[in-house]
Parts: structure tokens; C-alpha cells; sequence
């Protein structure tokens, strides 16, 4: 594996940090030919295949037609999301693009800790099934890109382009982050992308299917998940332990 020129433990800060991107992928593309430029075959997209995720797979495409991404499946995805991934892979079979289960099995959460781990505790949910998964993706692995973009909500909004992440001990890439919800919709529609039909039924953030309602007009886009408890993220983008 070559090394990479940056890395978590010697972090310069982001390298993009005072660059206002003027075209017309708003710095996306830019970023992410320096991120294979930097990390080769080293770094991972972790994808959700919302809106945001299909964008990031086209561009993508276009810099490394053979770049590794990873989609956690928690087994209790929408019916929907399966068949996207599927029609994903058609498309772009260039890709690799690789399933990572939970260790455990939904009959072995059960189980463990009863049913319906995700109506009691979500956090230990999302860390069995979401967060101990990509720990295990990046292990050895120095950095990762994410779809996140600042206009997502306020615990978002400082996200750099390049960023140290300390939850997992990487350097997280972070293309989108100037791109508007308006954005992700002009470009999928611009290139007939293909996406979860969910998101023409008032789903615009889309996650495990328990966890998952539809928006009223007007509501934040990610007001649909974790309706009901005070949870807005699932743990991959927060500093630090989720779990008491
Ligand atoms: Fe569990 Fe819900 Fe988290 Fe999915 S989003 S891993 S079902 S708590």
C-alpha cells in the first residue's frame, strides 16, 4: 500500500481550507481527483445511496472508474434501497462495490437484547449495525469519503472539504459540502441519474426502514429519522463514543 502524503496522525488541516470553489460541481470533483491523487486505492466511499450518494457514485465514476465503495447493511434497509444498489451496480460495473454486514445477525441481536433493539436503544443499534461495521471497513484504511454537505443540519455546517476524524481514526473526505439540497437534484436530474423512488414520496433522507418517516413540507430534511427520540445521527459523524 503506498503511503499516503497526509494521514490522521500527522493532519496538516484541510488542504482546501481557504479555496471558494467556482465550478460548476462546487469544488466536488476537484477534491475528489486529489483524494485518489493522495490516497490510491486507499481510500473507501461509505455510501447510503440517498440522493446525495448517487451524485457522489457519478462523479466518482468519472476519477476512478474502479474505486472501492461500501454500503453498510444493517439488513433492515427499505425494499427500495436494495433494488437501487442493484441498479447501481448495473450501470457503473466498473465499481466495486461492497456489501458490509453487522456481525450480528438480526435473530442474534434479538437474541442478545430482546426485540426491536432499535425502539428501545437506537444508539446501540446503530453502533451494532452501523458504526462497529465501518470500524471495521476502515481498519488500516487512512481515509474515507462522505456525502455529507453543511446545509444538512447545524451539526454539519462546519464540515471542511478535508477533515480529521477522530471517531475512527481516518481522514474524512467530505466533496459535497457546499452543495445544496437544489444541487444534488439539478445534477441527478441533469444526468438521469438513477435513485430511490422513496424520495418522491416525502423521504428526502433515507436510512433503515424502522427508523425512517416521511417529512411534511416545510420540516428539515432529516426530520424523518429517529422520529421520537432525540437522535439525529447515526454515529458515524460524531467525535467519540455514542455509547455511555
Ligand atoms: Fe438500528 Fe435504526 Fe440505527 Fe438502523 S437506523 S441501525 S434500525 S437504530
Amino acid at each position: 500500500m503506498k503511503s499516503p502524503l497526509i494521514s490522521y496522525e500527522h493532519f496538516p488541516g484541510d488542504p482546501f481550507k481557504n479555496w471558494i470553489p467556482d465550478d460548476e460541481t462546487k469544488g466536488a470533483f476537484e477534491v475528489l481527483k486529489w483524494s485518489y491523487e493522495t490516497f490510491g486505492d486507499s481510500i473507501i466511499y461509505a455510501c447510503s445511496f440517498g440522493a446525495e450518494g448517487i451524485v457522489l457514485i457519478d462523479l466518482i465514476s468519472k476519477v476512478k472508474k474502479d474505486a472501492e465503495i461500501v454500503f453498510l447493511d444493517t439488513s433492515l434497509h427499505f425494499k427500495e434501497t436494495y433494488e437501487l444498489i442493484d441498479r447501481i451496480k448495473e450501470k457503473y460495473r466498473d465499481l466495486n462495490i461492497r456489501i458490509k454486514k453487522p456481525k450480528l445477525t438480526l435473530e442474534e441481536q434479538e437474541e442478545k437484547y430482546g426485540p426491536e433493539l432499535w425502539r428501545k436503544d437506537p444508539n446501540l443499534c446503530c453502533f451494532i449495525r452501523k458504526v462497529r461495521p465501518l470500524e471495521e471497513v476502515l481498519y488500516g484504511i487512512p481515509a474515507w469519503i462522505s456525502g455529507l454537505r453543511r446545509e444538512q443540519s447545524p451539526s454539519r455546517a462546519k464540515t471542511d472539504f478535508v477533515n480529521k476524524d477522530e471517531r475512527f481514526h481516518s481522514i474524512k473526505v467530505c466533496p459535497l459540502i457546499y452543495w445544496t439540497w437544489e444541487d444534488v437534484w439539478n445534477y441527478i436530474d441533469t444526468n438521469k441519474l438513477p435513485y430511490n423512488p422513496l424520495h418522491d414520496q416525502d423521504y428526502p433522507s433515507i436510512g433503515c426502514a424502522p427508523c425512517t418517516a416521511p417529512v411534511k413540507e416545510g420540516e428539515d430534511l432529516r426530520s424523518g429519522r429517529w422520529q421520537g427520540f432525540n437522535k439525529t445521527e447515526c454515529g458515524l459523524h460524531i467525535s467519540g463514543r455514542i455509547l455511555k
